[in-house]
């Protein structure tokens, strides 16, 4: 074989094994990480990534049950409830503002309160069980695109949820990885079991923030579409901050914030879980302490 030859073959047969092995990795790599089996046991239309094992399934479905008591609590009407100062605390005092057409702003004010409106609406029927068949709930235990990452402050990510949805197709899937952080927290359950005998401690909203069903409550709102429109964010995500930021920017931001959302239907929960004669607030508030600073959180998402 003359040396130009030899190349060739050893060429050849290098193409050949880099061939074989490229294709095989690709194909484990989808095999081992996309798997997704139908879930009955929470939300209408859903998937659950196979690698949650049924450790992960019990937190999630636990999860999910005490966060439609968040839904509940947030939805229903109970007679002589001050829904109104709840969601003046949280959503802003104009949370419920309309104007007469043709009178400044007046288009602008009128559509964020409906996009309020139509998220307590659509979250009620989402944890009714009501969903078009078009569109697909997927709840991930693995995380392949690193997004349990910390987050651009250094702090840890409990839970990121994504809109999947193809251009030109009616079809949407809403995803949400349920990261490490989340699998450790404690239940709303267990909170409120911590407080039953402690009536101070129960009107401090901080102290039932930080579980499993307040986050993936919070989650929820997220869904565009399904449940928020315009695109619900994270301007700020903990109850000091979302209490400040209604405050002060008022429902210009806060109705565009998942967490407003959250603590919302948590000081309802509690308020009336507790039968307390005003609704929960942060610590700084009840014992009247100077308010932490806050500010608003970079926007990784436009
Ligand atoms: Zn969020």
């Amino acid at each position: 074989m003359s040396p130009l030859a030899l190349l060739v073959a050893v060429w050849l047969s290098l193409a050949a094994a880099l061939n074989i092995s490229h294709p095989h990795t690709v194909v484990e790599r989808q095999m081992k990480q996309f798997i997704f089996v139908d879930y009955n046991e929470a939300f209408p239309n859903m998937k659950i990534d196979v690698s949650c094992d049924d450790t992960k399934k019990k937190i999630l479905k636990t999860a999910w049950k005490e966060s439609k008591l968040l839904a509940k609590a947030q939805t229903k009407h109970v007679k002589g409830y001050d829904y109104d100062l709840v969601h003046r605390t949280w959503l802003g005092e104009d949370w419920n503002r309309t104007l007469d057409f043709g009178l400044p702003n007046a288009i602008d004010i009128n559509n964020r309160t409906r996009s309020i409106s139509k998220a307590f609406k659509r979250i009620k029927l989402l944890y009714a069980g009501v969903m078009k068949s078009n569109t697909e709930i997927l709840w991930w235990c693995q995380d392949p695109d690193d997004r349990c990452e910390p987050d651009s402050r250094g702090l840890a990510t409990i839970a990121e949820t994504w809109l999947d949805k193809k251009k030109g197709s009616t079809d949407s899937k809403h995803h949400t990885v349920w990261c490490e952080e989340f699998l450790k927290r404690e239940t709303l359950g267990e909170q409120v079991a911590r407080y039953d005998q402690n009536k101070p401690e129960q009107h401090v909203i901080d102290n039932f923030e930080e579980n499993t069903a307040v986050t993936m409550f919070h989650e929820t709102f997220h869904f565009p579409y399904l449940v928020s429109w315009p695109r619900i964010k994270d301007y700020t995500d903990d109850s000091d901050s979302a209490y400040q930021m209604a405050e002060v920017l008022g429902t210009t931001k806060a109705y565009r914030n998942a967490h407003s959302y959250a603590m919302d239907g948590l000081a309802i929960y509690i308020q009336q879980k507790f039968q307390l004669d005003s609704p929960p607030a942060p610590r700084w508030v009840i014992e009247g302490t100077k308010p932490p600073a806050w500010k608003l959180i970079d926007q990784r998402v436009p």
